[in-house]
């Protein structure tokens, strides 16, 4: 696929319905190589300009998507791209679609009690499997111990929801202690499939 570059950043020409047959493929590798997802948005772009260590983890990212219309505009005016969306939400609820009771799912973010109703409602909608559940307010200092429980966890996919920023950076310097197929940062997902 085709890898723009906007503001220092890669940015991946793909719509939704191609990103979420790529994920699958990753999904169905029986070798779970661990692959990460960041939705590009706005204020990712502004954080990533003072921030080496987020900017990095962007860069290393296996698939960069436009989560929403700024960033469609910035590559229409910058590099007259025309890129589609594909964002978090949605790529988050088609995976569940597609795959439900394949996904094992760890629900990591958002304030305690919320990634519990998260999972309740996608087992309830998806048949999804839920893997495990913990909540976003933690600090640097337990990051080893919360990527050892994902990783130690059996999940295929990761969604991490603790902010632009802090959850593309704790999935992209852990990737390795994670080892999740697929790990998206997708900020409120956790929040909206709460309800
Ligand atoms: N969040 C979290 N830990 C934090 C900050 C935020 O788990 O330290 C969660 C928050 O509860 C919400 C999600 O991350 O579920 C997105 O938060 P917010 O909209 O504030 O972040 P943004 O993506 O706008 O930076």
């Amino acid at each position: 696929r085709p890898r723009l570059r906007l503001f220092d950043l890669p940015l991946d020409v793909i719509n939704l319905s191609d990103t979420l047959t790529l994920l699958g493929d990753w999904l169905a590798d029986p070798a779970r190589r661990p692959h990460t997802v960041v939705t590009l948005n706005p204020e990712i772009i502004v954080q990533a300009r003072s921030h080496p260590e987020f900017a990095r983890a962007v860069q290393d990212a296996d698939l960069v998507t436009a989560d929403g219309v700024g960033i469609v505009y910035a590559a229409r005016q910058l590099h007259a791209e025309e890129v589609p969306r594909a964002p978090g939400f949605d790529i988050v609820r088609g995976l569940m679609q597609r795959h439900g009771a394949e996904l094992r799912v760890f629900f990591l973010g958002a304030k305690p009690g919320v990634a519990e109703a998260a999972a309740q409602n996608a087992v309830r909608d998806y048949g999804v499997v839920v893997a495990g559940i913990h909540h976003g307010y933690f600090g640097p200092e337990d990051d080893e111990r919360v990527a050892r429980l994902i990783g130690d966890s059996g999940a295929n996919l990761l969604l991490t929801a603790m902010g632009a920023g802090r959850q593309e950076v704790f999935n992209g310097q852990w990737r390795g202690v994670l080892g999740v197929p697929v790990m998206i940062g997708c900020g409120g997902v956790i929040d909206v499939l709460a309800g």
